[in-house]
């Protein structure tokens, strides 16, 4: 059995150690990150229809590593395996917080911001780090929207139910995040304390050409609205987006066609540029 299991070893080692390696490489490298301050955010902006301005932004997280920017996609799941995620939430939260707290201060502005919350964060000490953002920051919590998505919600439903009524009971809001492409089902709409739906990108993709992508978004529109939910629409390229939304009624939307996330200094301009602060 030994000697079948170094075979084994020995045909699999050229793999294995390259792309062990390359995990090490970039783990010890992520730890590291956060002290280092190679973490960055960028707020990507959210239109409303009915106002026709800026009311908001998604803070997305940029990682500056001595390799290059590396994206959220490429790191997070690392960050959620090591649960180094943990730290970097909790930092994400409370540097979302204390912008938004900036641009209130600073300019007068209303933005509420919204941050992504991760499936390993999303347990009952995500209240404390919740508050101390709030806290720390001077943040009034109704700017501030927790991203969740189904996935995040399904693995213990009981427990989301209570951790969602108790997130909702500091005076914060919800959004389901990529809604429609994981397994909820509609009855749990009913259940999970929420305030926003956002639809997935993969809908509005579709729009105008896809009959079914017209008729999911906008059903999920009309369910949303007849249940005092917001409505979000992802990955708003296109002037025929923005036109199909408006008639289904879409209150909010974050795309390409009106702005890319943007670093900092850029976001403060184009609020600047818009004559919003
Ligand atoms: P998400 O929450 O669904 O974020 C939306 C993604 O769509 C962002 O990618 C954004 O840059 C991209 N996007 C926005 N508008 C458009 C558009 O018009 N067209 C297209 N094609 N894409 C658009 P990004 O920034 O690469 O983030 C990817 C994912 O990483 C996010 O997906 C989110 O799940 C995760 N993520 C980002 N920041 C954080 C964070 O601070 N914490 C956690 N836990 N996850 C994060
Ligand atoms: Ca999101
Ligand atoms: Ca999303
Ligand atoms: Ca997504």
């Amino acid at each position: 059995a030994k000697g079948e299991g170094r075979n084994t070893y020995r045909f699999f080692a050229p793999v294995m150690n390259q792309q062990v390696s390359e995990r090490l490489m970039m783990e010890n490298s992520l730890r590291h990150a956060l002290r280092r301050q190679e973490l960055e955010l960028y707020f990507q902006p959210q239109y409303s229809f009915e106002q026709k301005r800026l009311v908001g932004c998604e803070a997305l997280l940029r990682w500056n590593s001595p390799e290059g920017l590396v994206m959220p996609d490429r790191f997070i799941p690392l960050a959620e395996e090591t649960g180094l995620i943990i730290p970097i939430g909790a930092w994400v939260l409370q540097e979302s917080c204390r912008q938004a707290r900036h641009w209130q201060t600073l300019y007068g502005s209303d933005l509420s911001i919204a941050v992504n919350v991760s499936a390993v964060q999303f347990r009952p000490e995500l209240v404390a780090d919740v508050q101390h953002g709030l806290e720390s920051s001077g943040l009034a919590p109704e700017y501030l929207v927790l991203e969740v998505t189904e996935s995040v919600l399904m693995t213990d439903v009981d427990a989301s139910v209570r951790l969602l009524e108790e997130l909702r009971g500091l005076g914060l809001r919800i959004a389901l995040d990529d809604f429609g492409t994981g397994y909820a089902s509609l009855a749990y709409l009913k259940r999970f304390s929420l305030d926003k739906l956002k639809i997935d990108r993969t809908f509005i993709m579709g729009i105008p050409d896809d009959n079914d992508d017209m008729a999911i978004t906008s059903s999920i529109i009309d369910i949303a609205r007849h249940l005092g939910l917001e409505t979000v629409a992802e990955g708003v390229e296109t002037e025929e987006h923005v036109n199909f939304l408006t008639s289904a009624g879409c209150n909010l939307a974050q795309g390409y066609f009106f702005d890319r996330p943007l670093p900092q200094s850029q976001f403060e301009q184009r609020l600047k540029d818009k004559g919003l602060l």
